[in-house]
């Protein structure tokens, strides 16, 4: 048995590897027992995130608007690009280096700190003790002043789409497709779907994607939404709502198709696709993470029981990111590896969760922080509203993408900023100034006080703040 850490997390993406170097920082001893191995076969830091989630969709979706951008925008431009070829092994080449790149600059940051790598299982097998299976079935264990669960999630499969790796896939191997699919099914029309679908509609496929729900992106803003379903439907992204899937066949052979059977409201109907993406939500890998002795509270959804400071009901056990309840952001889980870092260092560590922000990198891009209107209204709470469209900035004109708007919720009282809505060019930077602001309690009279340079994007956030008191200043009020 190896003695002597002070703490040791359980996973490293974004939660756990953040939690460790900051614990580092504080001069612990700091050990992460992490089992990812990359498609090439090797150990790999940085958990979903970096290796097959936010990084790797965003490289793709990268390359598949430039791709896009060449094909169907440089024209109005006056530019004239011909001979233009794809070649998605090489895109995909190019997402698997800034992967590496970037998973070995979290190797690095580990060295840097003196943060020990374990690679293998970790299970906990005591409050303080962790056994880990290495890659050749050796087990060995470790002890620690604190441990934290940070194992992340993974991919929920259904029952009506059994996955087979290749013609019926989840997100992991949506991002490694080596040919654009001529007609592409997504089930699922959340987050991922959307993201997996835009990037292989710009590439070229036919993509129909079936959601469950009768409403697209149920928590999100409506007007948000009726923008995002009509651009998304001038693209040709075919989103059919309300539709349950109710089995799935794979003809035979390298060509065959996949059939889907699925039910709407008119009744039983039928798709034929060449690839089928699986995107129906992420689940929290808590399978064999604690031995049998131990009482580890799971919540009615199999989440780890935590408090507000990622504290489970063991002693000095905590769990934090996409295995503990609220919204499976990598930023949501680095900010709790932060904290329960600073709180086991008897430090005052906390995570706001009233200013989580959240984007959907589609295009237009949507980005939201704080209260709906809805949530508002079911509330009681009385709130002014201040939109400002794209389309009256000089900047997003000149850069011909003025589709969208940015809607700003203040108290109508305080007019404290509550919410903020963006659907647009950018959404993903410009909600940060949003989050500052209501990090800081600030009022939309606030942002419209702040000078914002000329001609940029957020110059529609101040324009919104203005619009809260009926005073923009570039359109009617
Ligand atoms: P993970 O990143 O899942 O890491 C957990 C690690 O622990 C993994 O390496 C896992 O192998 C390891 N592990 C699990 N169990 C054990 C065990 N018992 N022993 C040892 N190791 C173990 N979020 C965003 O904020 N922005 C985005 O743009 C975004 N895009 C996404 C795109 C896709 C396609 C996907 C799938 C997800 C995306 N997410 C995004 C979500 C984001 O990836 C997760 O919220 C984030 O990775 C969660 O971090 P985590 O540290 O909790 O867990
Ligand atoms: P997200 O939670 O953002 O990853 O989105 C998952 C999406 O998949 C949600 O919009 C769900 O409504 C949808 N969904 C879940 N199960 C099914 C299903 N069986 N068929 C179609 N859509 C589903």
């Amino acid at each position: 048995m190896s003695n002597g850490y002070d703490v040791i997390f359980i996973g490293a993406g974004p939660a756990g590897y953040v939690g460790a170097i900051r614990s580092a920082q504080l001069g612990m001893q700091v050990a992460v027992v992490d089992n990812f191995v990359f498609k090439d076969g090797k150990p790999a830091l940085g958990g979903t995130c970096l290796n097959v989630g936010c990084i790797p969709s965003k490289a793709l979706l990268d390359s598949s608007e430039q791709y896009h951008k060449v094909t169907e925008h440089l024209s109005a431009h006056g530019i004239t690009a011909r001979g233009v070829e794809l070649n998605v092994e090489q895109m995909i080449a190019r997402k698997d280096k800034v992967v590496k790149d970037l998973t070995g600059g979290i190797r690095q940051l580990f060295k840097a700190n003196k943060i020990e790598w374990i690679h293998g299982h970790g299970k906990l097998v005591d409050n303080r003790e962790v056994e880990v299976t290495n890659a050749d079935g050796t087990t060995e264990r470790y002890t620690a002043g604190s441990v934290v669960l940070a194992p992340g999630s993974r991919s929920i499969e259904i029952g009506s789409a059994p996955l087979d790796g290749d013609k019926i896939i989840n997100s992991d191997q949506a991002l490694d497709l080596t040919a654009v699919p001529p007609r592409l099914g997504v089930i699922g029309a959340g987050v991922i779907g959307l993201e997996m679908g835009s990037v292989w509609s710009r590439l070229g496929s036919e993509v129909v994607l079936l959601e469950a729900q009768d409403e697209l992106l149920g928590p999100v803003d409506r007007q948000v939404v009726r923008t995002a379903q009509k651009s998304f439907k001038d693209q040709g992204l075919d989103i059919r709502l309300g539709c349950r899937v109710t089995g799935t066949e794979i003809g035979s052979g390298a060509e065959a198709a996949v059939t889907v059977n699925y039910e709407d409201k008119k009744g039983e109907q039928q798709l034929t696709v060449d690839k089928l993406i699986v995107a129906v939500g992420r689940r929290p890998n808590t399978d064999n993470l604690v031995s049998g002795d131990v009482d580890l509270l799971l919540d009615e959804r199999g989440f780890i029981n935590v408090d507000e400071h990622c504290r489970t009901n063991l002693p000095d056990v905590y769990a934090i990111g996409d295995v503990v309840r609220g919204p499976m952001l990598a930023h949501k889980g680095q900010e709790e590896g932060v904290m329960v870092a600073e709180r086991i260092a008897g430090k005052a560590g906390h995570v706001n969760y009233e200013t989580i922000p959240w984007v959907i990198y589609t295009d237009p891009e949507i980005a939201w922080v704080g209260r709906t209107e809805a949530q508002l209204k079911a509330a009681g709470v009385p709130f002014n509203i201040g939109t400002f469209p794209f389309a009256a900035t000089g900047r997003a004109r000149a850069m011909d993408h003025s589709t969208g708007m940015v809607k700003l919720l203040a108290h109508a009282e305080s007019d404290r900023l509550l919410g903020a809505h963006i659907i647009g060019p950018q959404a993903s930077e410009l909600i940060a100034e949003a989050v500052v602001t209501m990090e800081f309690a600030g009022s939309a009279e606030d942002l419209a006080r702040t000078m914002h340079a000329h001609p940029t994007l957020s110059e529609a956030v101040r324009e919104a703040a203005l619009a809260v008191g009926k005073r923009a200043l570039h359109k009617a009020n």
